[in-house]
């Protein structure tokens, strides 16, 4: 689903770079990513969804060479089958739940929403509990309920690829269960292959697999 070979990164500005000299992730893994905070696990996940370009290296997902698309191709490639979780939420505070669940749809002319549609968001929102807080905005909610719509938005599409950057760090250990449960439920009955930044052992634990970023940077020195 995943691969990597020999990417070399670097910022224009400042001096930290990444080497990795081969990564791949299976179709349906889940992955935990694990590592020290500014070791560049964030970096990794942008080069994955082509937020950011490598100066040399292979990424494929399946058969697509991330790094030789246009923007323009990226962009809708990650719109449609990404599906993107981050720490801090990024819900719109204009739209309802329900609407910022099927946000994706909005931002991608060629996906349309379908009687379909809304019913998927409105099945996921019942798995989630979220059913009776569709119409609620993101202030009315609490941080829990706050990164289950951004989980939920992730999940709309149906992509077969989802990237979170460290989906529970801001929430308490209650909360931090029910999202993992939810999370690691859905992709495995959907299929999807799951790439987790996160800094919560326990939480990795229950993973199919656990990276340790340390490591996976540190290989590249032995080659
Ligand atoms: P992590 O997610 O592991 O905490 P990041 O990938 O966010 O780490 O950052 C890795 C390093 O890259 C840090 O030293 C950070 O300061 C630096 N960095 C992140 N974004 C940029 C940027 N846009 N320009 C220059 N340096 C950056
Ligand atoms: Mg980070």
């Amino acid at each position: 689903m995943i691969r990597i070979d020999n990417l070399h990164f670097s910022y224009p500005d400042g001096n930290f770079h990444l080497d990795i000299s081969e990564l791949s992730i299976k179709q349906g893994e889940s992955i935990a990513i694990i590592g020290p905070s500014g070791s560049g696990k964030t970096t990794l996940l942008n080069l994955i969804c082509g937020i950011s370009r490598p100066q040399r290296g292979d990424i494929f997902i399946d058969d697509l060479s991330i790094n030789t698309q246009s923007e323009k191709a990226l962009r809708q490639y990650r719109i449609a089958h990404i599906g993107m979780v981050f720490q801090s939420f990024e819900l719109l505070e204009y739209l309802n739940v329900l609407d910022n669940i099927l946000l994706p749809y909005r931002l991608d002319k060629t996906l349309r929403i379908e009687k379909e549609t809304v019913i998927r968001a409105e099945d996921i929102a019942k798995t989630f509990s979220m059913e009776d807080k569709l119409q609620r905005y993101p202030s009315q909610l609490s941080q829990g309920e706050q990164q289950r719509v951004a989980i939920m938005r992730a999940l709309i599409t149906g992509a077969k690829l989802i990237i979170a950057d460290e989906p529970t760090g801001n929430l308490d250990p209650v909360n931090t269960n029910l999202v993992a449960d939810l999370l690691l439920n859905f992709v495995k009955k959907e299929g999807a292959t799951l790439v987790t930044v996160t800094h919560d052992h326990t939480f990795a634990k229950r993973f199919d697999r656990v990276i340790d970023f340390t490591q996976l940077i540190e290989g590249e020195k032995d080659v």
